[in-house]
């Protein structure tokens, strides 16, 4: 994707997110100025709309970065028409080693990032299983747990954990030939091949390989020529005995648009999920950035950190570094007062309850809650019925067999079912994606 796809993607998606006054206020006329690699340089209107970007918006503009460009992006902010100012990212080690310098080279031919390793990762009940089968496939790549399947909501560590199987085997086998790839990125090459007349070469690739690992399938749901390429793919490398790691948000019964030969498979050996970490855990992983990246934020400051921002360690992260930044812009220590500063003035994520959902997309729609509930299946009531299964897996915690009771005791396929539907219709139809955004914005008021 170059930069101009990228940055439009990336807004479309959070002007999903935002009301249309704060997407309309920091957003229009933002760009993307150089992408390099991970870092990316994101172009703004003023001084002001940058502070804003920088410090009310950044950990979402890089979730949404990330999730389509697959990579751990490093994101900068400019006000535009100024010249970008030289890049000053410093050396991955201190010591220039020969050995360390042949792993990142190596590590970077497999499309890894030679940051994610196991000594980094901090391991906790929450992904204790995970990390043991990862440490397992390392001793013996595609023996022990093959293929290994791993799920988690986003910003738990897959991608991380994955990578990190990857770089851990370059580290211990040289001869291994490892590739990381995500789901859009095998999706995408495919298309250039088929266009290209290059499939042969497109085989050679992801067929030749002893370790592969494929990051985030859920993106695979619908696409078919890409199930059946990947279909393909697993079993040659599989029968040879090759390691496969594949990745997702949601475990196999909930990619829908799956095929069956496909889901059979993927889920034939080891699964494991890793859950949000509790307080101690992410505790943990703020005192490990702190010392990895030799900084003095003192424990206080952690610990408020680590009770603010609860659910997500993509999130966490970027709690620490508005915390360090703002820290630094003021010639200060980055200590408890700052943290507290920087963190109370995040907008409060305002809780929608079930029944205001229910109410306003009865609202909308007109339609009336008892139709939501009853068995009839019109269009006219279908729809907001499912609008309602997607807005009640999205904005409330609600199980899955909670959403299909609040509906009239449907089961938790067709809520699923219904869900996955509203989605794939917000991707590809542009009056569905509309009233989404208006339900939305109508709910955040
Ligand atoms: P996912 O792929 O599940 O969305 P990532 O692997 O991208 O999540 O993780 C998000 C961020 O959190 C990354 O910067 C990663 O290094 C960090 N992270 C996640 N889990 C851990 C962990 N257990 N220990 C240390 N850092 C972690
Ligand atoms: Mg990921």
């Amino acid at each position: 994707m170059d930069k101009e796809n990228l940055w439009k993607a990336t807004l479309e998606k959070l002007r999903l997110d935002l009301s249309s006054a704060n997407y309309k206020t920091w957003f229009l006329g933002t760009t993307i100025l150089e992408k390099e690699g991970p870092e990316i340089k994101i172009g703004c209107t003023s001084p002001y709309t940058k502070e804003r970007l920088q410090k009310h918006y950044q950990t979402r503009i890089k979730t949404i970065v990330d999730e389509l460009t697959g990579e751990d992006t490093n994101l900068k902010f400019y006000v535009k028409r100024k010249k970008t100012p030289q890049d000053k990212l410093g050396p991955l080690f201190t010591e220039s080693e020969e050995k360390k310098k042949q792993f990142i080279q190596q590590s970077k031919k497999s499309n890894l990032f030679p940051q994610y390793t196991f000594d980094n990762f901090v391991v906790g009940n929450n992904n204790n299983l995970a990390f043991a089968v990862a440490q397992g496939i390392v001793e013996e790549p595609g023996t022990r747990h093959n293929p290994f399947f791993l799920y988690s909501k986003v910003g738990l560590g897959k991608t991380h954990l994955t990578q990190a199987i990857g770089n851990e085997i370059i580290k211990k086998h040289q001869d291994k030939n490892v590739l990381y790839t995500t789901s859009e990125n095998f999706t995408n090459q495919l298309v250039k091949a088929i266009k290209n007349s290059t499939t042969t070469k497109f085989h050679q690739r992801f067929r030749s390989v002893d370790v592969l690992l494929i990051d985030d399938i859920q993106f695979f749901a619908g696409r078919e020529s890409s199930q059946e390429e990947l279909f393909h793919t697993f079993n040659t490398l599989f029968m040879e005995q090759k390691q496969i790691v594949l990745t997702s948000d949601r475990p196999l019964t909930e990619i829908s648009k799956l095929e069956e030969r496909l889901s059979s498979r993927f889920g034939s050996g080891m699964i494991a999920d890793m859950q949000t970490p509790d307080i101690d855990i992410r505790l943990a992983i703020l005192r490990q950035k702190r010392e990895t990246r030799k900084l003095n934020i003192s424990n206080k400051a952690l610990e408020y950190i680590a009770e603010a921002v609860p659910s997500n360690i993509r999130e966490l992260e970027g709690a620490l570094n508005q915390v360090i930044t703002v820290a630094k812009a003021q010639n200060k220590e980055p200590d408890l007062e700052i943290a507290k500063e920087v963190l109370g003035n995040l907008e409060p994520k305002k809780p929608v309850s079930p029944g205001e959902i229910i109410k306003e997309i009865c609202n909308y729609y007109t339609v009336k809650p008892k139709e939501l509930r009853g068995p009839r299946r019109p269009a006219r009531i279908a729809h907001p019925r499912q609008v309602a299964m997607y807005f009640l897996r999205k904005m409330t915690d609600m199980s899955l067999e909670e959403v299909g009771d609040l509906l009239g005791g449907r089961d938790h396929t067709t809520v699923i079912h219904g869900v996955n539907k509203i989605e794939q219709q917000i991707e590809d139809k542009l009056r569905i994606k509309e009233q989404i955004m208006g339900i939305k914005d109508n709910l955040s008021e």
